[in-house]
């Protein structure tokens, strides 16, 4: 008789965590999306599932790909930028010059010709 009850509770509060995780791990993947990640290319939910606050705090430390696209930087995630809109504003031309040298058009930087990358994080195209 009291075994049952124990058995019970045990489950209701299984039940209980469980719901909980799911709700935080739908919490994060929308965080992560927000960041500018797609939650289930990276696993988000999955990870918040298995590793509880760790993933948590994972989903929190992920850099804000939304923000480094509004300061210039592109993510080396081929994805990302494909899902996001292409960019044709003036300011991503490149300026080359006649050692074929190519000027950053986000910082100004000169940058050798074979450097794909600016060191401000900026990404030839
Ligand atoms: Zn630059």
């Amino acid at each position: 008789m009291d075994f049952t009850i124990v058995m019970f509770s045990w489950i209701v509060a299984i039940a209980i965590a469980i719901i909980i995780l799911c709700f935080m791990a739908s919490k994060m993947c929308e965080v992560a999306s927000l960041k500018g990640y797609d939650p289930a290319k990276k696993h988000i939910f999955a990870i918040c599932i298995w590793l509880g606050i760790f993933g948590y705090f994972y989903v929190l430390a992920l850099p804000d790909l939304k923000l480094r696209k509004l300061l210039g930087e592109k993510e080396e995630s081929e994805n990302f930028d494909k899902e996001s809109k292409n960019d044709s504003s003036p300011q991503n031309k490149v300026t080359v010059l006649e050692n074929g040298d190519w000027k950053c058009p986000f910082c100004g930087a000169q940058n050798p010709a074979n450097d794909k990358r600016c060191y401000c994080g900026y990404k030839r195209v």
